[in-house]
């Protein structure tokens, strides 16, 4: 026996059971196989999904799990621009973000605004210091 998750032409998601493979093609060709919702003998199997998380070896390096699927490309290319948006109007102050954040914060330095790297620690700490910081999303692959 072979359990099939099949979607109707309606888009009602249901599982059904057959002897095997060829069983389920069979009762779908000739209209054996209806929607339980609907009645509808237009189905098809469903596409499963795996829920899988690749992490990059860059994005493991820093200890940041990144979601990185095919699937998301459009996404990445938002982030892609809007990276570029932000790289545009923002003075890159590299590895120093936690400490002219803290130093514009204290005064010590001009306000304005800045991008650069920070691990998680220190995002978190200049988070609870009251220190408003956006952390942006990124490709791994992606360079600064
Ligand atoms: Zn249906």
């Amino acid at each position: 026996m072979i359990l099939y998750r099949l979607i109707c032409s309606q888009g009602h998601e249901f599982e059904s059971w057959f002897r095997d493979s060829e069983a389920y093609d069979r009762q779908a060709a000739q209209g054996d196989v209806s929607c339980p919702f609907c009645h509808s003998t237009e189905v098809s199997k469903a596409i499963m999904a795996p829920h899988v998380a690749r992490r990059s070896s860059r994005a493991e390096d820093n200890g940041v799990p990144a979601l990185l699927d095919e699937r998301h490309a459009a996404l990445r290319t938002m982030i892609q621009e809007l990276r570029q948006k932000i790289a545009a109007s923002t003075e890159d102050v590299g590895d120093h973000f936690p400490d002219e954040a803290r130093r514009m914060q204290d005064g010590e330095a001009e306000t304005r605004p800045i991008r650069g790297r920070a691990s998680f620690e220190e995002a978190k700490a200049l988070l609870e210091e009251g220190i408003e910081i956006l952390p942006i999303p990124g490709p791994p692959d992606e360079s600064h």
